[in-house]
């Protein structure tokens, strides 16, 4: 009788919670970088289109940057399975696991996957002045400078660092490279000329390449952009850099032991998210492709991430770059 009534009684509280989901409490996006960068963008315009599916909920976020986008990462990993706080991060959640040695948290199994939202395209940019104004021009400066050239990168594990790292194997040379907690400050270095050079996604550069503050030379996409501020970009691949092709997505995710009913309500949040007009137009306009295909499903973005650690993991392991 004693354990028939202790289990009606966790089944209660567990139908309570999925029933009060999410309550009073704020949801908490993390973005493990800057504020003001690609990821945080994307994070701001996406806890504006969950409100009214999670039925006029607060959804907040919080910017826990460093270390390549692995700080917040395992905050989120550390946190309250609760569904009151969120991860969203990129294409490091697949870079990671091969690039840091100590990488403090398991991405196939710490998290719930709640469903991808983006895929974002990356443009080569450089500093006002920088005395190059198309990419053969670009090759040849660097070319005389060498590793004098200063590249700027979010740190070991982000998607600037990936790019950064499959341009100089491309043209075989070293950089210097500058870590920030972000691409956000490292673009406000950019435009005061303290870098030259960086690889970063459309939705922190398009607006700059748009009012002309910046020199951009390519995309990273096997095709050209059709967003106007972009459009006449030509691609690495055109300017030379055979098979340079790299696209930065981003997925949402919660805490491992989220319950289940949670991660489905999350998930069907995400998925009315991902097709509220003003967010589609928003991510747009930056260049952004909102996810409409599987991969708005946990398994399949589950999937999606698995499929992506194999394939970076031998492109990384032969440059033979680490981070602990
Ligand atoms: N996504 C990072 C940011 O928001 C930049 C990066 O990964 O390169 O700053």
């Amino acid at each position: 009788m004693k354990r028939l009534l202790m289990l009606a009684a966790a089944v209660a509280a567990f139908t309570v919670q999925a029933q009060s989901f999410p309550g009073s409490k704020p949801i908490t996006i993390v973005v493990p970088f800057s504020a003001g960068g690609p990821t945080d963008r994307v994070a701001r315009d996406l806890a504006e289109a969950l409100r009214k599916p999670l039925g006029g909920a607060t959804v907040v976020v919080d910017n826990a940057a460093g270390a390549g986008g692995s700080i917040g990462a395992n905050k989120v990993a550390k946190a309250s399975p609760d569904g009151h706080t969120l991860l969203l991060h990129h294409i490091g959640m697949a870079t990671m696991p091969t690039l840091v040695r100590n990488l403090p948290f398991k991405v196939e199994t710490d998290f719930e996957y709640l469903g991808m939202v983006n895929d974002v395209p990356m443009t080569l940019i450089g500093k006002p002045g920088l005395p190059a104004n198309n990419y053969k021009e670009l090759a040849a400066w660097i070319n005389e400078n060498k590793n004098k050239v200063n590249l700027g990168n979010a740190g070991i594990g982000a998607a600037s660092h990936l790019c950064g790292l499959m341009f100089q194997n491309a043209l075989k040379i070293d950089m210097t490279t500058v870590p920030y907690k972000g691409t956000g400050p490292a673009m406000t270095d950019l435009l005061g000329g303290q870098i030259d050079l960086l690889c970063d996604q459309t939705t922190n550069t398009s607006g700059q390449i748009e009012a002309k503050k910046v020199k951009a030379y390519a995309v990273t996409t096997a095709k050209r952009l059709s967003t106007p501020a972009l459009k006449d970009l030509p691609t690495l691949q055109e300017s030379g850099l055979k098979g340079f092709e790299v696209t930065i997505w981003h997925g949402l995710y919660a805490p491992k032991g989220t319950p289940a009913d949670v991660v489905a309500k999350l998930n069907t949040a995400l998925k009315a998210a991902l097709k509220d007009a003003d967010f589609v137009k928003k991510q747009e306009g930056l260049g952004a492709v909102v996810v409409t295909d599987k991969r708005m499903e946990s398994a399949e973005h589950k999937k999606f991430v698995a499929d992506e650690i194999a394939k970076w993991s031998p492109v990384l392991k032969a440059a033979g770059v680490y981070a602990d």
